[in-house]
Parts: C-alpha cells; structure tokens; sequence
C-alpha cells in the first residue's frame, strides 16, 4: 500500500512569526495523522520550520532549486543548501513557476536531476491551463511535461519523486476539477510514467492532485484510486483547514 502525501504550499506567505504560529497551532491537530504531511515553505522560514515541526508528524519541504551545484546565479539556492537545513522535498516546477518565471520542461528536468542527486525528495507539479484543456490537449499536456521531466533519469530516481497533477485552471480559483477528471488525467500521467519506467515503478509513483483541495472536498478526492494525495495552497495557510485535509 502506497502511504498518500499532503502537502502544503505556502507559496509567498507567512514570515517567521506567522510560520512560528501557524506550524504550532497545526502539529497537534495532524497528530494522529495517516497520511505523510509536508509543509513546503518560503526560503527565509525554513529554519523556523525546522525548529517548530521538530518532535511533530510534519515534515519540511522548499519550494524550488536551483540546478547548479553553486555558482553566478543570482537569487537562485541550491539543493545543497536545501539539504544543510534539513530540507526533504522540495517543489519542482509549479505552474506559477511556469508562468511567471519562464520555467520550462528542460529547467524542471534540471531542477529535478540536481534535487534527487542531492538527496532530497521532489514533488514534480505538471498541468494544463484552460486554453489547453478547452483545446482538448490535457492528456498530449501533461504526458510532454512528464516526458520532459523524467528526461534521462535513471529508475532509481523515481523513489525520491512524487508527481503532482495540477490543473493551472484549477489553483487558486475556487474551482476543482472533478473527482472524475482528476482521476482519469492521473491515469494519464500514470501511463506516461508506465512507458518510460514499467507497470511497477508507475503503480508505486505517488501523484497528488492540486487545485483548490479543501477540506469540503478532500475527502471525494482522496477517495479516488489514482489519486495519493493532495498538494494544498490557500487552505494550506489555515492550521484547522489544512488538518481538515489532512485527515481527510
Ligand atoms: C498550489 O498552489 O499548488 C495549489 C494547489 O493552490 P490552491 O490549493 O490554492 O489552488
């Protein structure tokens, strides 16, 4: 049996007071939690994470990486530097990534082969927007983003990845796909993962669902066979919303 994952994005929000607050109010509500939860922060609140979720069931996740070991990059963190802190798994390609900082498949696949080749877990987001999915290309979508992530990593690599299908349409707008939909493009992406690695290693791949998972309708997600957990944004900010999921 697969052990689902929730994880929560914070995206661009909290300071070191607000994760401090919110990270206490949050450990003993995820308690008895079934799941695997991981908070996955802002760079500047990862070490008052790491010192607030210690003793808890929460584990520590960063929100990018950079792809070079160190160097002229201005901005950018490595996954080195992830590790010192005690970072777990770290977010790798979100559609925001995508959209405003000009991420693409080939940087996602760079990202990915420098996180997994430090040691640290990745959650790998893949989606389509809305004009692609009225278009009809979800399916031609997200099996090019898993192509393109995957490129020439090695089958190892896949215990240390877990995939994310975010519909673009989906995050941050109130609206989710249905349990249904969900389902049917994780089918999809399972199959991608089928082609490239074999039946066994794409059965044992964990892939969240994202795009306005709250805790009204965790529970019909969840219950779906191809989904194995949920990557939380806005009801991730709320320590009993983001329990309500957790313990869905
Ligand atoms: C996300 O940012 O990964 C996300 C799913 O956001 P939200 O839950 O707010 O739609």
């Amino acid at each position: 049996m697969k052990r689902p994952i929730i994880a929560g994005n914070w995206k661009m929000n909290n300071t070191n007071a607000g994760t401090k607050a919110l990270l206490t109010e949050l450990a003993p509500l995820v308690k008895d939690a079934k799941c695997e939860v991981v908070v996955c922060v802002p760079f500047t609140d990862i070490d008052t994470a790491r010192k607030a979720i210690r003793g808890t069931k929460i584990k520590l996740g960063a929100q990018n990486v950079h792809w070079a070991p160190k160097g002229a990059f201005t901005g950018e963190i490595s996954a080195e530097m992830l590790k010192e802190l005690k970072v777990e798994y770290v977010i790798i390609g979100h559609s925001e990534r995508r959209q405003y900082f000009g991420e693409t498949d080939a940087s996602v696949n760079a990202r990915l082969k420098a996180a997994v080749g430090a040691g640290l877990k990745a959650i790998v987001c893949v989606g389509e927007t809305l004009e692609e999915r009225e278009a009809g290309k979800t399916n031609e979508v997200v099996t090019r983003q898993i192509n393109g992530a995957f490129e020439g990593l090695e089958k190892i690599a896949l215990k240390s990845i877990v995939v994310a299908y975010e519909p673009v349409w989906a995050i941050g707008t109130g609206k989710t796909a249905t349990a249904e939909d969900a389902n049917d493009t994780i089918a999809v992406i399972r199959k991608a993962i089928r082609k490239l690695y074999g039946r066994t290693a794409a059965g044992a791949m964990r892939i969240q669902y994202g795009g306005s998972m709250n805790p009204k309708n965790a529970s019909e997600l969840m219950a779906m066979p191809e989904i194995d957990g949920g990557l939380i944004g806005g009801a991730s900010l709320k320590a009993e919303d983001f329990a309500k999921v957790v313990n869905y």
